[in-house]
């Protein structure tokens, strides 16, 4: 605290992001990112965006990422206005909460959910309802139709892993016209279902991507949002009173060339599904509970052993996984899919711990 501290800071209480550990061979299994490297054609894009003496830094970068935006829009079978690009899908998000969703009622979402949702409602001074999540994790649908200043969904959901089919996703849309649903699919390539159809139909659905899981490049940080022109025209009008460049030049090029090398997408996205399902299997064979995943993580609890303390056994071997302390999840853990060498070396340890 300062006394020079606006009001605002004062209030704020920050999301907190996993640990980036700066160990040298640590087994990172705490943010979700993708065990795969991304396509060579990625780095060839970087390269050539760089040129021989990184000439092309002198100059801005293309402030509406129009190429990427036209090679992502085709991938999708949309059009370039459908489509809007942030500086990873966390400023997407940002964006959305002062562009499209109301201040007169209550923003809902599920109680367990991507806890950077309450911090952004926070930060914009946007009320919401948190409504619980069924026993198994599951979002109970009949309950989002209560009057509300916009909704927000992620699917698959996290850190449950829960995925809702995709006529529950249309039976939300269907029936909440006066405000917007906004879902976040930032683990869809994983096993869900993706709304990205239903953008033609429903003027007040908002789809949210990002880059940084299936596809390899949380260290760029791109993310986008679908929908209607007319809300991706929201977006970019907060985005032009903000920061007119969110992406660089380097993380357009690595964006577009991504997108443009599918085979590499598909067969990472094939990998991470048929660990997880090997990693479930095995973590199922040491007793612990693991709730069905569509994601690239696995969400567990062990009826013979604390969370909390599985998770700093864990982190004694350099072997890094998320436990939450919040209500209703505080005897779980989130595990990353990682390498097969990151899985088994997770398994030898917490044989050790719980067998
Ligand atoms: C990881 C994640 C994001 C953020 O992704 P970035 O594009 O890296 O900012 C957004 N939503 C959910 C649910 C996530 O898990």
């Amino acid at each position: 605290m300062s006394r020079y501290w606006s009001d605002i800071v004062q209030q704020l209480t920050p999301y907190v992001p996993g640990e980036q550990p700066v160990l040298a061979h640590p087994v990172k299994l705490n943010t979700n990112e993708s065990p795969c490297p991304p396509s060579p054609r990625v780095v060839e894009a970087i390269r050539s965006e760089l040129g021989d003496n990184g000439e092309s830094l002198r100059r801005y970068p293309d402030p509406t990422a129009r190429k990427l935006r036209e090679t992502v829009a085709a991938h999708h079978g949309i059009s370039a206005d459908q489509v809007f690009a942030g500086n990873g899908s966390d400023e997407v998000l940002a964006h959305v909460f002062l562009a499209l969703l109301k201040h007169d009622k209550p923003i809902l979402f599920p109680d367990i959910t991507y806890s950077f949702y309450p911090t952004y409602a926070r930060l914009y001074d946007v009320a919401y309802r948190a409504v619980p999540v069924d026993d198994a994790f599951a979002i109970r649908v009949d309950d989002y139709f209560a009057p509300n200043g916009g909704l927000l969904i992620a699917n698959p959901n996290a850190p449950t892993g829960h995925a809702l089919p995709l006529a529950d996703i249309e039976r939300l849309v269907a029936g909440n016209t006066e405000s917007v649903v906004v879902v976040d699919e930032a683990y869809v390539d994983f096993g869900a279902q993706s709304a990205v159809s239903l953008i033609a139909k429903y003027p007040n659905l908002l789809v949210v991507h990002t880059t940084s899981k299936s596809r390899s490049l949380a260290g760029m940080r791109v993310g986008f949002a679908f929908g209607n022109a007319t809300l991706i025209d929201a977006l970019n009008r907060v985005k032009d009173s903000f920061n007119s460049y969110p992406l660089d030049r380097l993380a357009q090029a690595a964006a577009q060339a991504a997108y443009e090398d599918d085979a590499w997408f598909r067969a990472s996205c094939a990998q991470v599904i048929a660990s997880r399902e090997r990693l479930s299997a095995g973590l199922r064979e040491l007793g612990f509970v693991v709730v069905p995943s569509a994601a690239n993580f696995v969400f567990v609890s062990h009826p013979a052993h604390d969370a909390g303390r599985l998770a700093a056994q864990l982190r004694e071997k350099e072997i890094i996984v998320r436990h939450f302390k919040l209500p209703r999840i505080d005897a779980y853990l989130r595990i990353s899919i990682g390498t097969d060498a990151e899985c088994a070396a997770l398994l030898e340890a917490l044989r050790v711990y719980v067998g």
